[in-house]
């Protein structure tokens, strides 16, 4: 059976953080603060893969309280939700994701990105999609102080997936 999940991710902008998204430090004069990397699309991402197994999202896999992942690369966590879909004897179909951010500009830096997801889900670079919108200066993200994503993940699993 296909499932279907989606993620749902925000950072706030700030001085002195390099800024990371889809696996890809981009240059620019602020990044996104939290414990982690804080890569909101990668985060969003993880959210629906974890969504479509019917597993809790990332913050209870990864507490944020938990020293161990103080500014980890969030790569690791996707390659822990695409090994939680090998667990389920799943298989990702596909994946897309928007980006909302009022600056920079994320166009340049898609094709690393979809590279980067690609290698750590060991996926056909062609079944994960990126877009970036900006908020046309409404809003918080409008104003550049955070930046937003939402993916969905379709995740193939076995019809007996969640009974023991
Ligand atoms: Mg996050």
């Amino acid at each position: 059976m296909t499932h279907v999940g989606i993620g749902y991710d925000v950072h706030q902008l700030v001085a002195g953080r390099k800024l990371v998204l889809g696996g890809v430090e981009i240059p620019h004069d602020r990044g996104l603060d939290g414990h982690s990397d804080a890569d909101a699309l990668l985060h969003a991402i993880v959210d629906a893969i974890l969504g479509a197994l019917g597993e809790r999202d990332i913050g209870t896999f990864f507490p944020n309280t938990d020293p161990r992942w103080k500014d980890a690369p969030s790569t690791l966590f996707l390659r822990e939700a695409g090994k939680q879909v090998e667990f389920a004897e799943g298989r990702i179909v596909n994946i897309d994701a928007t980006l909302i951010a009022q600056e920079p500009k994320i166009g340049p830096h898609i094709q690393l990105m979809k590279e980067t997801i690609a290698e750590a889900l060991n996926m056909n670079i062609k079944r994960i999609g990126i877009k970036a919108t900006t908020n046309e200066l409404m809003g918080f993200i409008g104003r550049g102080e955070g930046i937003a994503a939402m993916a969905v993940a379709s995740v193939q699993l076995p019809d007996n997936h969640g009974q023991s």
